[in-house]
Order: structure tokens, then sequence, then C-alpha cells
């Protein structure tokens, strides 16, 4: 073996460098992949949800749940959604009328890039001070199907056929635009007053208060407010949805379950 010679400093140097290059060529684009198989695995889970949809109108004559309390019973206060100690396969006795159809799906409420989103970026209701942010639920249900955003609605506008809530699917007069469940972000919207997520319902108003859909999906972690949330359709088809346009009618007319054109208020 007369020619053999270990590597000089400088051909170390130059592989060195060409594995650095090569990572940062890959690297962006493995992150895309990562993130469209996370996308791909909450889209499998609203499917999930589209079956409990189907499944709890055909038990209750078309009826919606009331989207205030269909995970928990009396309304998911602030920081239900990421507490533990408040796990509905644990503590069942704190389930709202949906669980008995959600408790046969037990890995579908968490969406895999809000578990690693929400872990990052703790919870906007209680800064992560005192409940450890454990994602446990990560949907949200439209609050103008069977639910509370009425009280923010003019009469002129509300739909109803007894009191002021929309309640049964055949309400619903675009049920293939009009939203289902979603997702929600846990942090404040720049330049929108949104709460976070908190209740596990979802209530946008025209006037941006309140309540915005998701936007951590297919974006960089440098541009977490403009990135897209997956929502399923009172049709029970699911959709990506553009959650961060709230500066138009777009956001707003996912939520509004009657005619074109959704009222401004
Ligand atoms: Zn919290
Ligand atoms: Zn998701």
């Amino acid at each position: 073996m007369k020619n053999a010679r270990g590597f000089t400093l400088i051909e170390l140097l130059v592989v060195i460098a060409i594995i650095a290059i090569l990572m940062g060529i890959l690297m962006p684009g493995l992150q895309k992949v990562r993130e469209q198989a996370r996308f791909m695995a909450c889209r499998a889970n609203l499917r999930n949800y589209t079956v409990v949809q189907r499944m709890y109108a055909d038990d209750w004559d078309g009826n919606f749940p009331r989207s205030f309390d269909w995970l928990f019973k009396g309304g998911g206060t602030n920081c239900n959604w990421h507490d533990e100690s408040k796990n509905l396969a644990l503590h069942p006795e704190l389930a709202g009328s949906c669980w008995s159809y959600l408790k046969s799906y037990p890995k579908i409420h968490v969406c895999p890039t809000f578990n690693i989103v929400a872990k990052a970026r703790s919870c906007y209701m209680c800064g992560g001070a005192t409940i450890p942010v454990v994602p446990q639920y990560g949907y949200t249900m439209n609050s103008y199907l069977n639910g509370d955003a009425w009280s923010s609605v003019p009469a002129q506008y509300q739909i109803s056929i007894s009191g002021n809530n929309l309640r049964k699917e055949s309400q619903v007069k675009r049920p293939a635009e009009t939203f289902y469940f979603s997702e929600e972000n846990t942090w404040r919207i720049s330049g929108l007053n949104n709460a976070g997520i908190n209740d596990t319902n979802l209530r946008p108003l025209p006037s941006k208060m309140t309540d915005s859909f998701g936007t951590f999906h297919k974006v960089a972690a440098s541009n977490m407010d403009h990135g897209y949330a997956n929502a399923s359709f009172v049709d029970g088809h699911v959709e990506q949805v553009n959650a961060w346009d709230n500066e138009g009618l777009e956001t707003w007319e996912l939520c509004w379950p009657g005619d074109k054109p959704a009222p401004i208020f």
C-alpha cells in the first residue's frame, strides 16, 4: 500500500463545504415535504370529523350540535384545549354533545402542525404560565351554526326558524361553501383582534373582531400569520382555506350560512 495516505485538511474542508451546500439546498424542500405530510394528516382528521357531522345529523333530525358545547359540556373554557387534566377520554363526564361520536376516533383531535406550533408559540389566553401547553384538541366549530355568534348579528340579518339561531343543516343556503369545523391559532394575528383558540367555537365577524381561522399550514416559521388552515364543510367535503384574507370578504363568507353576498355589519 505504497500510495495509501489520509485526506489532506483542504480535501476534508471541501467535502464538508459540499455537504453544507447540499443541506442548504435540500433542507427547505425536506421541510416542505414534512409539512405536506402533516397537512394531509390534518385533512384526514377533518374527514373523520365530517363522518361525525353526518352521524350527528342523522341521529338528531338534521340539527347541528350547539357550537359552544359540541366538545365540552357547558362550553370549553379558555385553556381546556391544552389541559391534560381535561382530556375527555380520561374524563368523559366533562364531554359535550358530540363526544359520543368523536370518541370512536381517538387520534384525530390534534393536527400535527398545530401540535408543533402551539407548543412553540404557547397559549395567548394563559401565556403558558399556569397550565402546560399539551394540545388535546385543536379543531373549532363555526359559531354561526347553532351558536352564540348570532348575538353579534343585527336583527335584520338573522336567519330564524325558531329564535335567532340557525339550527338545522337544511337552513344553510350554501352547504358546500359554509365551513363546519376548522382550525384556530393560539396567538393574536397582527391587525386583528382575534383572541386565539379558547372555547372551541369560531366566530369571525366582518369587523375583524373576535376569532380568526388558523394560519399555520404551508408556511415558513417566520411567516406564521400568513399560512393556511384546513376546514370541513357542511356538505361533508374538506378543503384548504385562505385564513388570513380578513381584508376582504372571503374569510367572512366561509362562516356565513345565508345567501351571498354576506352582509357587512
Ligand atoms: Zn391557555
Ligand atoms: Zn391542521
